[in-house]
């Protein structure tokens, strides 16, 4: 069936990023367990988050959500397809 891009859309790799959180990334670690918890999303390999949220912690991080994008990139804890991940 027809379906929408995914390419745009922000998935984290939790275990790649739970491994490298003691560094740079710490913030996008804590912040991706809070929203674990606010969805009771606890048994994923993968997040989904939104927009917005990346944009805030863009802000914490004092650079532009592309910016940040390139960073996450830069440390493999993006998934760029997560259909692909789970049939790799
Ligand atoms: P909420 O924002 O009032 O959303 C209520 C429910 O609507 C969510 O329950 C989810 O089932 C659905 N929902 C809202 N926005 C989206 C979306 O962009 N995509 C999808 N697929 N579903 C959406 P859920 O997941 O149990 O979350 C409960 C509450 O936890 C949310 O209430 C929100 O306050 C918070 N939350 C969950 N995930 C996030 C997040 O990624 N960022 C932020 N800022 N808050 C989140
Ligand atoms: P997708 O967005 O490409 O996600 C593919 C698979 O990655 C999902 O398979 C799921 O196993 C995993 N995944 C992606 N984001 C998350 C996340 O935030 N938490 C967890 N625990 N897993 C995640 P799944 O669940 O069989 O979904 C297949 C497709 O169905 C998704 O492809 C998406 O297109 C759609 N879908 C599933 N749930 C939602 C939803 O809440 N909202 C919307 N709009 N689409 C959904
Ligand atoms: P998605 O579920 O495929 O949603 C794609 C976009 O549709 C979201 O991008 C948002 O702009 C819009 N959208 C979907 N459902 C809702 C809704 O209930 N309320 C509003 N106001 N907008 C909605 P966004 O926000 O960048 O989120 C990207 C992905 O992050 C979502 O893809 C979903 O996989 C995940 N996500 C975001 N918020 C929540 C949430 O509260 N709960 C859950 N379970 N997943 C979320």
């Amino acid at each position: 069936g027809v379906r929408l891009e995914a390419t745009n859309k922000i998935v984290l790799d939790l275990e790649k990023l739970y491994d490298a959180a003691g560094e740079d990334l710490a913030y996008v670690a804590r912040y991706a367990r809070a929203i674990q918890q606010q969805r009771g999303d606890y048994n994923g390999r993968v997040l989904s988050i939104r927009a917005d949220d990346l944009r805030a912690l863009a802000i914490v991080y004092d650079i532009s959500p592309s910016g940040l994008i390139e960073r996450l990139t830069e440390a493999g804890v993006l998934v760029a397809d997560p259909r692909a991940f789970f049939a790799s």
